[in-house]
């Protein structure tokens, strides 16, 4: 059985005080009795904070990004042993915001990969498609590039430590969210084409998000889809109310 995952990405929102009232608020709310893994990923300065806040309790902290090399002159930057040090085992990589403004390609996002299993870490790849793929109905080609040039690398072992997140870009923080039947019809693909280069099994035990203007009005449609493990959560995951719905939407 797969994995349902539902994973706030707070990008560059909450200080201090907010990120702290926010994982209070989330604490109070959490479902105890549920399966679902949830996961947050609050800003770099805020993640150990989150660290000790969580510690007895059954949410995750994710770091949102991360250098691919170990150590250097690299200013601004944060390693993979860094985040380990203070009890963050899972990243987010690829993300279309750091595709887009901050020009990472799809190799430079397969070596961060690498640097995050060689830690074994859990990484949460995000991919998808821009408008213009979608209208020039290369959709699925530009996801399969995208798999193939930043993660198909990797050996079959790894894929325990991936998870995978679709989200069309048109569709994030934009409030113009993919139908279930869109979202359905690329998971799909998406576990037929991990079937077909690694494998039945790798291809079921793989858990798929969907990502992209998710609340708690559309998760339960798009999370009743079969190819759909859970939800990676942009705006909706800043308020402990709308993130808790949608985790109960599972
Ligand atoms: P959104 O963001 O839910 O605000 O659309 C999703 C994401 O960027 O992961």
């Amino acid at each position: 059985m797969r994995k349902k995952i539902v994973a706030g990405n707070w990008k560059m929102h909450k200080n201090s005080e907010q990120t702290e009232d926010l994982l209070n608020d989330l604490i109070a709310k959490i479902p105890t009795d549920s399966e679902t893994q949830i996961i947050v990923a609050p800003t770099f300065v805020n993640l150990a904070s989150a660290v000790d806040h969580l510690e007895f309790i059954n949410i995750d902290v994710a770091a949102q990004n991360m250098h691919q090399a170990e150590s250097g002159a690299f200013t601004g930057e944060i390693s993979a042993d860094m985040l380990k040090s203070i009890g963050v085992n899972t990243v987010i990589l690829g993300h279309s915001e750091r595709r887009a403004i901050f020009n990472e390609t799809d190799a430079l996002i397969a070596s961060k990969v690498d640097t995050a299993l060689t830690h074994e870490m859990t990484v949460i790849f995000c991919f998808g498609e821009e408008l213009k793929d979608r209208q020039e109905k290369q959709h699925f080609n530009v996801v399969e590039n995208q798999l193939k040039d930043g993660l198909y690398h990797i050996n079959e072992a790894a894929w325990k430590n991936i998870v995978l997140a679709y989200e069309p870009v048109w569709a994030i923080g934009t409030g113009e969210t993919a139908s279930p039947e869109q979202a359905q019809e690329m998971h799909e693909f998406i576990r037929e084409n991990i079937r077909k280069n690694f494998g039945a099994t790798i291809a079921d035990e793989v858990s798929i998000l969907y990502g992209g203007s998710v609340k708690p009005e559309n998760a339960n449609e798009i999370f009743s889809k079969p190819d759909v493990d859970g939800g990676l959560i942009g705006g909706a995951a800043l308020k402990a109310d709308d993130f808790i719905a949608i985790v109960n939407a599972i």
